[in-house]
C-alpha cells in the first residue's frame, strides 16, 4: 500500500474524508496543506505526523506554531505562503491526492506533474481551465491522473473494463440539487443556507453552491471533456436524485456499463489512492432493498432552461481556448458575491453568461502558459467583481 503520499487542501470536506481512508487503510501521509485552518491542522499533524505541511495564508501559518507540542514542532516543518505551497508539491511522493478547491489547485497541480508526481485529483477547476496544459504535460512526464469525484471516478472504471476508442457516449449522473424541482422565480429568492443544503452530499461551500445551480455538473461536462477526450456531444446529463448510479459509459456496440454505490465519497477517494488494488472497506455497503420507499431508481432529462449553467458550459466546451476558463473565474466570483449576500442566486448564470459575451467579443487570450491563465483568471475576476454590484442592483 502506498504510504508516501501528500494531501494538499486536507482541512476540506475531501481533505478531512481522505484522512479517514488514511486513518481505516494505516496511512501516514508524508505531506499536508491548508489555507487557513490551522487550528484544526495542527490536529491532523498530531495524529499523522507529516514531514511537513503547507499553510498559504501566512498570517495562519504565523499562529499554526502556537496549536502545536514542542514535539510536533521538532518534527513537522512549516512552509509559508503561495510559494512554499509549490515547493511542497515538488517534494519527492508517489502519489499527490489534489483537494484544493477552485483555481488555486492549478499552479500546485501543474508543479507536481511536472516534478512526475501521479494525481489523485479531486479538484475539477484545474483541469476544467487547463486541460490543454495539465494532462499533455502528464502523458509527457509518465503521471498517471487518477479521478476522484465520484462521476469521474465511476467512468473511469467503466471505461478501464472495455478497449481505447470503443466508448461512444458517457451518462453523467446528477442529484438535481436542493432546488431540483424549484422555478426560476423561486430559485431567485433563495438564501445562502437554503442553497447549502444539498439532498445527498455534504461538501465545501462552493461545490455546494455549484450543484445548487447546476454549475457543478456544468464544469463535469468540461472536466470529463478533458479527462476522456470526447466532444461536449458525448456527454449526456441523466438527473438521479437518489444518487446511487455514479455515471455510465455507453459503449460502440450499444452496451451500458454504470458503477453503483453508496453516495460515500470515501469510496472514490479510497480508489484513487489504492489503485490499481481495490481494498477491502468497512465503510457502509449498498443495500439494494433498504434503497427507498419505493425501491426505485430514477432518471430525467435536465431542465436548461431553470438551469442555465449546464447550456453555458457546453458553449464554453464548444469554443475552447479560454472559454472554460472566463466560466470558471466568472463562477468563483459569483458564488462568492452570492454567499456574501451580494447577488441573488440566479444572479451567478447571469454574471458568468455577461462575462463569457465580453470576454469571447473582446481581444483573445492568446498566451496559454501557466502564467498566462494565471493573469487571464485575475483580469476576468476583477471585471467580474466590477459587475457585481451592477448585477446585484438589478437582479
Ligand atoms: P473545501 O472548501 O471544503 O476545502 C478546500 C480546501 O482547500 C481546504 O483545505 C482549504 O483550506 C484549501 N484552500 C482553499 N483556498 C485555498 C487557496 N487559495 N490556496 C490553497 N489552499 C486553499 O472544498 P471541498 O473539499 O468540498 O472540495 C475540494 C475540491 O474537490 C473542489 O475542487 C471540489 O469541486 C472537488 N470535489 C469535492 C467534492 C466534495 O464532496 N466535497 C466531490 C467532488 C469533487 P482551509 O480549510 O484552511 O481554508
Ligand atoms: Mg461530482
Amino acid at each position: 500500500m502506498l504510504q508516501n503520499i501528500a494531501i494538499f487542501g486536507c482541512t476540506g470536506s475531501i481533505g478531512r474524508q481522505s484522512l479517514d481512508v488514511c486513518r481505516r487503510l494505516g496511512i501516514f501521509p508524508r505531506f499536508f496543506s491548508c489555507h487557513s485552518q490551522v487550528e484544526l491542522l495542527a490536529e491532523q499533524i498530531r495524529e499523522f505526523k507529516p514531514q511537513a505541511v503547507a499553510v498559504t495564508d501566512e498570517e495562519a501559518a504565523d499562529r499554526l506554531q502556537t496549536f502545536m507540542s514542542p514535539r510536533d514542532r521538532q518534527r513537522t516543518a512549516i512552509y509559508r505562503g503561495e510559494a512554499d505551497l509549490l515547493n511542497l508539491a515538488q517534494e519527492p511522493v508517489d502519489r499527490v491526492l489534489m483537494a484544493i478547491s477552485g483555481f488555486a489547485a492549478l499552479a500546485p497541480s501543474y508543479v507536481a506533474i511536472q516534478a512526475g508526481h501521479d494525481l489523485a485529483l479531486a479538484n475539477k477547476e484545474a483541469v476544467v481551465v487547463a486541460g490543454d496544459l495539465l494532462l499533455p504535460l502528464a502523458r509527457e512526464k509518465g503521471v498517471m491522473i487518477y479521478p476522484v469525484d465520484s462521476e469521474h471516478s465511476a467512468i473511469w472504471q467503466c471505461l478501464a473494463a472495455a478497449p481505447q476508442g470503443s466508448c461512444r457516449k458517457l451518462y453523467l449522473t446528477a442529484s438535481g440539487g436542493p432546488f431540483r424541482t424549484w422555478t426560476r422565480d423561486q430559485m431567485a429568492a433563495v438564501s445562502p443556507q437554503e442553497a447549502l443544503a444539498h439532498p445527498v452530499w455534504s461538501m465545501g461551500a462552493k461545490i455546494s453552491i455549484d450543484s445548487a445551480s447546476m454549475m457543478n455538473k456544468g464544469l463535469e461536462i468540461l472536466e470529463a471533456c478533458q479527462l476522456f477526450r470526447v466532444d461536449e456531444s458525448q456527454v449526456q446529463v441523466l438527473i438521479h436524485p437518489e444518487g446511487i448510479v455514479h455515471s455510465l459509459v455507453e459503449f460502440k456496440d450499444g452496451a451500458i456499463l454504470g458503477q453503483l454505490g453508496m453516495p460515500d465519497m470515501r469510496l472514490p477517494i479510497q480508489l484513487a489512492l489504492t489503485w490499481p488494488d481495490r481494498i477491502d472497506t468497512d465503510l457502509p455497503a449498498f443495500d439494494f432493498f433498504a434503497l427507498a420507499s419505493d425501491r426505485s431508481l430514477n432518471f430525467y432529462q435536465p431542465d436548461d432552461q431553470r438551469f442555465p449553467a449546464l447550456a453555458l458550459a457546453r458553449l464554453a466546451a464548444r469554443e475552447g481556448k479560454e472559454a472554460p476558463l472566463i466560466l470558471n473565474a466568472a463562477n468563483e466570483v459569483a458564488v462568492s458575491a452570492f454567499l456574501a449576500g451580494q447577488v441573488k442566486f440566479t444572479g451567478i448564470t447571469d454574471l458568468v453568461a455577461l462575462a463569457l459575451d465580453h470576454f469571447l467579443a473582446g481581444p483573445r487570450l492568446t498566451d496559454f502558459s501557466l502564467n498566462g491563465m494565471i493573469d487571464h483568471d485575475k483580469l476576468v475576476k476583477a471585471y467580474c467583481r466590477d459587475q457585481v454590484s451592477t448585477l446585484g442592483a438589478q437582479t
